[in-house]
């Protein structure tokens, strides 16, 4: 991917931002989100037409008659405006409406069939395409996504990292699991990729520290929703934020001078702090389950202490820390302070 176009001609200055409602609900919660947005230097609109939700009976859209708020979004405010696409015929409906920037959602970029129609659709069109990673961090799948819109003729492309769907999910919604696009971007050092961090938080509190954190680590650009009324949202409504809310996030947001070449340390430290994250929380549930067996042997009379099973936790547990490079003196001691903490919750 060597001869991408810049993905709008002009846009230059600084991070690209694209900020705008999961779903576009109605003409006046998009009028009015839009308006709001545009007057605080936002240029980059988006809103969900068609949304492919998880299961069904959810919100799935206004559908085709939202391009036409999207449109008016576009003449009245002079903002680009973007949208997802997750059929060939979405495709076509979005270019036909003007749509600057259509996205592939997780779930469409995790099928290469849907992607490959897509693509054909696009052919020729000098639309600005993004692909967002599939829902499983799958390198190859997500390099697949792009190289099929690459190969169709687009050259206006980006990558957007919403994170990594777990089966238990710790204090994100998605998991970051942040060493995935940045293998992307060591693949593909002209693509540009950008983050959604109201997507990888499921929370508006998580939005401003994933947004910092993105930048730190050199993505391009940010897509953050936001929402009139994040309360009365039809979906995503507890990670939306307001239009003032989101304003007052980007202000304070810093871009760092690094190059691309500085940025190890940064990266190698957004990956401690990641796992960092994921040890709490698998912590905090190892307690609570704690707690439940406290509460059983409450009930049922059985002493809290009970040393054979510790001393066969401690020398299962040493001998796996060693199968997997750890010294056992720092299993043990770990082992040590996590008992003694169970211990005193129990009782
Ligand atoms: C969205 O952007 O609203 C969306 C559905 O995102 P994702 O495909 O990342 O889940
Ligand atoms: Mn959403």
């Amino acid at each position: 991917m060597e001869d991408l176009k810049p993905l709008l001609d002009s846009y230059t200055a600084g991070p690209i931002i694209i900020a705008g409602p999961c779903s576009a609900e109605s003409r006046r919660q998009v009028m009015q989100t839009a308006a709001a947005l545009a007057a605080g230097g936002v240029r980059i609109f988006r809103a969900g037409v068609w949304k492919p939700r998880t299961k069904p009976g959810g919100f799935e859209g206004a559908g085709e008659q939202a391009l036409g708020w999207l449109a008016e979004v576009r003449r009245t405010t002079g903002m680009y405006i973007a949208t997802e696409v997750a059929t060939g015929r979405h495709a076509e409906l979005a270019l036909k409406a003007g749509i600057d920037i259509l996205w592939l959602g997780a779930r469409t970029s995790s099928s290469p069939f849907a992607v490959q129609e897509i693509a054909d659709a696009l052919s020729g069109s000098d639309a600005a395409v993004l692909v967002k990673n599939p829902v499983s961090p799958d390198l190859e799948l997500w390099s697949g996504a792009l190289e099929r819109i690459y190969n169709r003729g687009i050259r206006r492309l980006a990558a957007v990292h919403r994170g990594f769907s777990l089966y238990e999910t710790g204090i994100y919604r998605n998991d970051p699991h942040w060493s995935v696009p940045v293998m992307l971007r060591r693949r593909y050092p002209s693509l540009p990729v950008l983050c959604d961090p109201s997507h990888i938080g499921g929370r508006r509190e998580a939005v401003a520290q994933l947004s910092q954190q993105a930048l730190d680590l050199g993505f391009d650009g940010l897509i953050i929703e936001s929402h009139i009324s994040p309360g009365e949202a039809l979906s995503d409504a507890a990670q939306q934020l307001t239009p003032d809310e989101l304003l007052r996030l980007t202000s304070t947001l810093k871009v760092r001078g690094e190059s691309r070449d500085d940025m190890p340390i940064t990266e190698m430290r957004a990956e401690i702090d990641s796992l960092d994250d994921e040890l709490l929380a698998l912590l905090s549930r190892r307690m609570e389950v704690s707690g439940r067996i406290g509460e059983y042997k409450r009930r049922h009379g059985i002493k809290i202490l009970q040393p054979e099973r510790y001393d066969e936790l401690l020398s299962s547990r040493s001998a796996h820390g060693l199968k997997l490079g750890l010294d056992v003196k720092f299993v043990r001691e770990i082992l040590r302070i996590i008992h003694e903490e169970s211990i005193r919750r129990q009782m």
